[in-house]
């Protein structure tokens, strides 16, 4: 065993409409855990904060994904945006940011009272992140990112995990990807989730379970395709992963008990 959780501290960066960190809060208040809604992590920044962070978000920026080098001379533009993003709360569409040097900063946002061993930190971001595979020499999109702070990503869980083969072939076929009508029409059962999907909060919760086992255990994934645990790569995966609900987890990681 890596660690224990005394208390788990839930943070937002950006509007993230999709996630509603009360019900995950009450979810695991279910099984024990002691949780505290902390909020936007801009809340209490003056304007030279907000200049410093807004210079860090446009430096992790990912300006090629076939390479590793990140935006290290921002434009002025750039930080301008980042500027925005972090007082009106709005979403970056179209933007990949490196997600270890996303943790950093969010670990640096964090009030350093709370920066304590069995202290637990989530960070729900809309933001679209990524990491470098050594592998194939180049960044894939993820949902999470376990590390000093949990970060979890709700456009990553939509844009990340590959849809069905199915659906890249009818893709192909019929061209227009926005579609989905045409393509139910052609039998094609919709297996993936979309921006404003009821169930995301839901999927989003298993991957706080996820950082919960990595806080713990030091391993936050399970082999199991049946168990919350399991690193989904497709969304058929996940979907399927939401409509087992209980047990929400295999024999093997079902360690903690509802309480209520
Ligand atoms: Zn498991």
């Amino acid at each position: 065993m890596k660690g224990r959780i005394d208390k788990i501290f839930f943070y937002q960066d950006g509007n993230t409409p999709d996630i509603d960190p009360v019900k995950i809060k009450n979810d695991l208040t279910k099984y024990g855990f002691d949780t505290c809604i902390e909020g936007s992590l801009f809340s209490n920044l003056d304007s030279n904060s907000v200049e410093k962070y807004a210079e860090m978000f446009a430096k992790s920026r990912v300006l090629n994904i076939n390479s590793n080098t990140l935006n290290d001379t921002p434009l002025y533009g750039e930080i301008k945006y980042e500027k925005n993003r972090i007082i009106t709360s709005s979403s970056s569409t179209g933007i990949l940011y490196d997600a270890l040097e996303l943790s950093y900063i969010y670990y640096d946002l964090i009030k350093k009272e709370l920066l304590k061993k069995n202290f637990l930190h989530i960070i729900f971001t809309n933001r679209l992140f990524g990491t470098w595979e050594d592998s194939d020499l180049r960044y894939h999109a993820r949902v999470s990112l376990y590390s000093a702070v949990s970060i979890i990503s709700s456009a990553g869980l939509i844009e990340a995990p590959a849809r069905s083969r199915g659906y890249y072939f009818l893709k192909f076929q019929l061209g227009d990807i926005d579609d989905y009508s045409n393509m139910i029409e052609n039998g094609f059962e919709k297996k993936w989730l979309d921006y404003g999907d009821k169930r995301i909060n839901d999927a989003l919760l298993n991957y706080v379970f996820q950082a919960i086992f990595y806080q713990i255990f030091g391993e936050p994934f399970c082999s199991n395709k049946n168990c919350c645990l399991y690193n989904a790569h497709w969304q058929e995966e996940i979907i399927n992963i939401l409509e087992n609900k209980e047990p929400r987890f295999c024999s093997k990681h079902n360690l903690f008990k509802k309480v209520k």
